[in-house]
């Protein structure tokens, strides 16, 4: 299980569909079929993977504000200049929260 200081969600609503997060951050970012962006945990870090994009079933997490996904530490570098190359300013970095974490329901 990788260690996580931050956790990271997209607010579907701003994002402009251009991919230059998952160009960065491929374990953390994933284009949906939709043509939005959404977050992800990686197997390789988590033990599972999970993808925030609102779809039912195991696997598959809430999107938005309520999709949040831890982010592993080896890879806060990557996220941030995610957050900071991302043109909608949609990418949104949040300290760990066990609280967010239950309150997401995966
Ligand atoms: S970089 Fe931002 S605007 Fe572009 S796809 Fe990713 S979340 Fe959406």
């Amino acid at each position: 299980m990788a260690d996580t200081q931050l956790m990271v969600w997209i607010d579907q609503d701003l994002c402009t569909g251009d991919g230059i997060c998952e160009e960065i951050c491929p374990d953390v970012f994933l284009g949906r079929d939709d043509g939005l962006w959404v977050v992800k945990e990686e197997a390789s870090h988590f033990g599972e993977t999970i993808i925030f994009d609102g779809a039912d079933g195991a696997g598959h997490g809430p999107e938005g504000a309520r999709g949040v996904a831890r982010v592993p530490d080896s890879l806060i570098e990557a996220v941030v200049e995610s957050a900071e190359e991302c043109p909608g300013e949609c990418i949104m970095i949040e300290p760990y929260s066990a609280e967010i974490l239950a309150a997401r329901g995966v």
